[in-house]
């Protein structure tokens, strides 16, 4: 079955324009903002600029100077916010929500980067 993509979402918003974010980086195919409910001091968003709705969406369709320009681009912010452990940062948590199982809100991927304090366990039982 295909992916579907609803170009209505509010990323897809951001993206275009229409609604303002706090940006912190933004490259040819990717763009970071903190997120307006910030579970942690430190919560950012890392989405790509393509009209991708979830993690295996982007995985699967998307070109490679889109991949590496992602990931290049979340480790990059894992830097920025001192969080990563190759530049003695004490670590983060990277989620991805996809669908109404895995807990998704906005249709548009996007990985959480979450840092600036002990973070719990990874899941709570439901
Ligand atoms: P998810 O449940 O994984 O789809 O996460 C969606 C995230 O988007 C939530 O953490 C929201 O707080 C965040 N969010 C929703 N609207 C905005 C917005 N306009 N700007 C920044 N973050 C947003």
């Amino acid at each position: 079955m295909a992916h579907n993509y609803d170009p209505t979402n509010i990323f897809a918003r951001i993206l275009r324009g229409e609604i303002p974010a706090k940006t912190i980086l933004e490259t040819a195919h990717t763009l970071v903002f903190r997120d307006i409910t910030p579970q942690a001091p430190d919560h950012v968003l890392v989405i790509p600029k393509g009209a991708y709705a979830s993690f295996d969406h982007f995985g699967s369709e998307a070109s490679e100077a889109e991949i590496v320009d992602f990931y290049r681009t979340a480790a990059k912010i894992c830097e920025m916010l001192g969080a990563s452990l190759a530049t003695g940062g004490l670590g983060y948590r990277a989620i991805t929500n996809a669908g109404d199982q895995g807990g998704q809100e906005v249709p548009h991927y996007h990985l959480h980067i979450v840092a600036g304090c002990p973070l719990g366990r990874m899941l709570e039982k439901r």
